[in-house]
């Protein structure tokens, strides 16, 4: 497996195997792998020669007051895992090699990245579609992995590629979860033993959502309160938003026609956790 630094580097690998006909798939990640985003490097590496996974904490998606500075780090675990299920390539750069002195250039997507995790951290979806359009251009892959658990920034994502002719197919890649049902993600981290327990009320939140749904309610004001009401019989809940919008618009819904996106974003103490489903009418 390959470690490149710089944006360089990447190019020549990149460029060596386009020459062989091979098939690029790429994992954009911040590091600190999981089971979830071993999920998508297996995927990509079972529908591609060649995967590639960058690993970069992007500064330009935080907000002033967020945990830029104690996000969790670990890139010898990172190699490991990326190794281990199948990677070519780790592009790791330093912060300075995609944003040099002088950067001024942002993509900016309107409409998806309004509301939910948009409307709670104003700029982030800049600073998401930024990296990521840099990405595909250093990367130049055929299929992109992306996990579900990022909801709307999946939708984003596919609006962005579409909008901006990247020729890179998006794949959305299931929620990896505990076996007790919470999200796999870095910042679980964060927490504490009694948080952790605490944290399971997102997915229980959800799961009372979904049982609604299943038993044929269509109006999403009840299930959103339900939700909300499950997710605050934890004491140490706070409630950011709990959303049910279009999965590909983002836009909210009154009423459940074909598909509904229910996701939610919740603190736990000072960790903000976001989880959701999608239900698709059969
Ligand atoms: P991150 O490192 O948090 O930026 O995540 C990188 C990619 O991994 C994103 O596409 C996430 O949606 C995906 N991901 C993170 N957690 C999970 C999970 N529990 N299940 C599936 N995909 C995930």
């Amino acid at each position: 497996m390959n470690i490149a630094k710089t944006i360089k580097e990447t190019r020549q690998i990149v460029q060596q195997w386009k020459n062989e006909n091979l098939t690029i798939g790429f994992v954009p990640t911040m590091g600190y792998l999981h089971e979830g985003h071993a999920s998508l490097i297996r995927r990509a590496a079972e529908e591609n020669d060649r995967v590639v996974v960058s690993v970069f904490v992007n500064p330009i998606q935080f907000g002033p007051s967020e945990d830029l500075d104690k996000y969790p780090r670990d890139i010898e675990m990172d190699k490991r895992i990326c190794e281990a299920n199948g990677a070519h390539l780790i592009f790791v750069p330093g912060v300075d090699e995609l944003y040099p002195f002088g950067f001024s250039t942002y993509v900016d997507v309107e409409g998806t990245s309004k509301g939910l995790c948009g409307g709670s951290r104003p700029g982030h979806f800049r600073g998401v579609c930024t990296v990521v359009a840099k990405l595909f251009h250093i990367v130049q892959p055929d299929s992109a992995f992306f996990g579900m658990k990022d909801a709307q920034q999946l939708a984003v994502i596919r609006r962005m590629t579409e909008d901006l002719c990247f020729p890179v197919r998006i794949v959305g890649c299931p929620i990896v979860r505990e076996s007790d049902g919470l999200a796999l993600s870095s910042r679980n981290n964060y927490l504490n033993d009694v948080e952790r327990k605490a944290a399971l009320c997102l997915s229980q939140g959800l799961d009372e959502g979904l049982r609604l749904i299943e038993n044929g309610e269509r109006n999403t004001h009840v299930i959103k309160s339900a939700v909300r009401k499950k997710i605050e019989q934890e004491p140490l809940a706070r409630v950011d938003y709990v959303e049910a919008v279009d999965p590909n618009t983002i836009q909210g819904i009154d009423y459940i026609k074909e598909s509904i996106l229910c996701a939610v974003a919740v603190f736990i103490g000072n960790t903000r956790l976001i989880d959701n489903f999608i239900w698709e009418e059969a």
